[in-house]
């Protein structure tokens, strides 16, 4: 579509096939989209500006953005947009400004290649991309991988990890931390952290970022770094979306080593399992390391699983014996994969639980970052509390990390250097009590809090007011209130995050 002429199948609204108008602009009276008719009535119509992209005002064009992968929140949106260019997503915010219409970027990800178009979705859990009746940003528009050379690759905020690390991988280089799952978008996972197995080495996603392009809440494109407009920058990456739009990004590639030697540790007892993690962690034995807790074979009680990696060039040995000394688990095994084997590892899995129907119910998950000094008791209660049906075909990722790693100042963690990710990716099945499984999330939140803990911007935490984001951002409020403040004054940015919202 050219900029000049947007299509009529892009711009009509009304009650359904057979009654569709022409929709002109937005009436500021009744703050609806507006027709022919509200002019002739004379009333105050703002033209939408032209675009290079498309609008969608109604239909299965809108439906698709009203949930997301939790299917938890449903709501929705005005309108989508789909931009063909950085100059519509200034044009649309700039006019959302001016008539008070919330905005959020919706990271259309997954794995293009088996899903198609119609089978992208936003992977938020609780309706954090969702722009609670505004307008919503297909990120789809700008997914490109610009370009990659040694040491740094230049995308656009919709391309997925699945993208950069292919294009990454036919140069030799890739990000050193990547999330699980890599059919996330690049934009989605900098704007909450980004967390994988890479973060007691290189911290998160958010700490591996060289520049940013963003589009802020007044619709001015701005570039900003460590070095260049650094409150921007600072304030965006882990910023839930709050401050302005990411449209491209300058990611640091670290040289990829072709051969990945997964060992996994089987643990039946929890303080085993903490001291061999978190020796591991401070001897930096691996390249890579996470780790589960697991329903023992006979259903009875929880076990746990420490997966670690150590990355090698093809043809090179690793000292197994060396790697594992001292350590206590009950069993050991060890695979040898390629790098890219063990990057896109979670695809089959992901696939069993399209087939298996598990994907598509709600998935009540929780997330949450837990000092060393109270992981331990934490984990016990959630272990009294989950059943195997909490956790259904999921999974319970629980693993250290070292705070000094993450510098990201929003990628909020507990005080103390040494913390554990408590991360509960539920995939529960038909039937299961979701209001009850929230009920729990919070329950286990309040926990978490009270033992120094703090959330993940990902996951399903029912009731969040801003009295509990004042205490989880701490001393950092003040410069959080600021930021919105000057970079979206309208504070029309992703409210679904609820974070500015009483
Ligand atoms: C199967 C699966 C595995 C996962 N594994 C991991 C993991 O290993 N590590 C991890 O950290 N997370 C993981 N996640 C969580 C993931 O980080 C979140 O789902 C996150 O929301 C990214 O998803 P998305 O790209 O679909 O973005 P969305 O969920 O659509 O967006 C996330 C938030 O950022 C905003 N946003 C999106 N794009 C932009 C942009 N360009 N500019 C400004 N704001 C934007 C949205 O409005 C929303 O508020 C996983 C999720 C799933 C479903």
């Amino acid at each position: 579509m050219s900029r000049s002429g947007m299509s009529r199948r892009t711009l009509l609204a009304g009650a359904g096939a057979g009654a569709v108008t022409a929709v002109i602009g937005w009436n500021t009276a009744t703050t609806a989209w507006a027709t022919e008719a509200d002019t002739a009535d004379g009333a105050d119509v703002a033209r939408l500006p032209a675009l290079d992209g498309t609008v969608t005002l109604q239909g299965d064009g809108l439906e698709r953005f009203s949930t997301d992968f939790g299917h938890l929140v449903t709501a929705t949106p005005r309108a989508v947009l789909r931009p063909g260019s950085v100059r519509d997503v200034q044009q649309l915010v700039a006019f959302a400004r001016r008539h008070r219409i919330p905005v959020a970027v919706n990271g259309q990800s997954g794995d293009l290649a088996q899903l198609g178009e119609a089978g992208l979705e936003s992977h938020s859990s609780y309706g954090q991309a969702n722009p609670r009746g505004g307008i919503a940003i297909d990120a789809r528009g700008l997914s490109k991988v610009v370009s990659v050379r040694p040491g740094r690759a230049v995308v656009e905020a919709g391309a997925t990890w699945a993208q950069v690390t292919e294009a990454g991988l036919a140069a030799g280089w890739v990000p050193p931390v990547l999330t699980d799952y890599l059919h996330l978008t690049v934009g989605g996972t900098l704007s909450v952290g980004g967390i994988g197995g890479g973060v007691q080495r290189h911290g998160m996603q958010v700490d591996n970022v060289l520049e940013l392009d963003v589009v802020t809440g007044t619709g001015e494109l701005v570039t900003a770094s460590p070095t260049r407009n650094r409150e921007l920058f600072e304030a965006v990456l882990a910023g839930g979306g709050q401050v302005g739009v990411i449209v491209r990004v300058t990611l640091a590639l670290v040289r990829v080593r072709e051969r990945a030697h997964v060992f996994s540790l089987h643990y039946d007892d929890l303080d085993a399992y903490l001291a061999d993690q978190q020796k591991v962690m401070a001897e930096r034995r691996f390249d890579l390391q996470v780790g589960d807790v697991v329903r023992s074979e006979d259903g009875t009680r929880w076990r746990y699983k420490a997966e670690l990696v150590a990355f090698a060039d093809a043809g090179q040995a690793v000292d197994r014996a060396a790697l594992l000394a001292g350590l206590g688990p009950v069993r050991t095994e060890v695979v040898e994969q390629s790098w890219r084997e063990y990057a896109f590892r979670v695809d089959g899995f992901a696939g069993y639980l399209r087939a298996a129907g598990f994907w598509a119910l709600p998935k009540p998950w929780l997330s949450v970052f837990l000092p060393a000094s109270t992981a331990r008791a934490f984990m016990a209660r959630a272990a009294e509390v989950l059943t195997a049906a909490d956790l259904g075909a999921g999974l319970l990722l629980f693993y250290p990390y070292e705070r000094s790693k993450v510098q990201a100042p929003l990628a909020v963690l507990p005080e103390q250097e040494v913390g554990w990710h408590f991360d509960l990716l539920a995939f529960p099945g038909p039937g299961a009590d979701t209001a009850a499984m929230l009920e729990r999330n919070r329950r286990l939140y309040d926990l978490a809090v009270e033992l120094g803990g703090k959330r993940y911007l990902i996951g399903a935490v029912p009731g969040m007011t801003q009295a509990d984001w004042r205490r989880h951002y701490g001393g950092l409020w003040e410069r959080v209130v600021q930021a919105k403040r000057r970079f979206d004054p309208a504070g029309i940015l992703t409210p679904g995050q609820g974070i500015h919202v009483s």
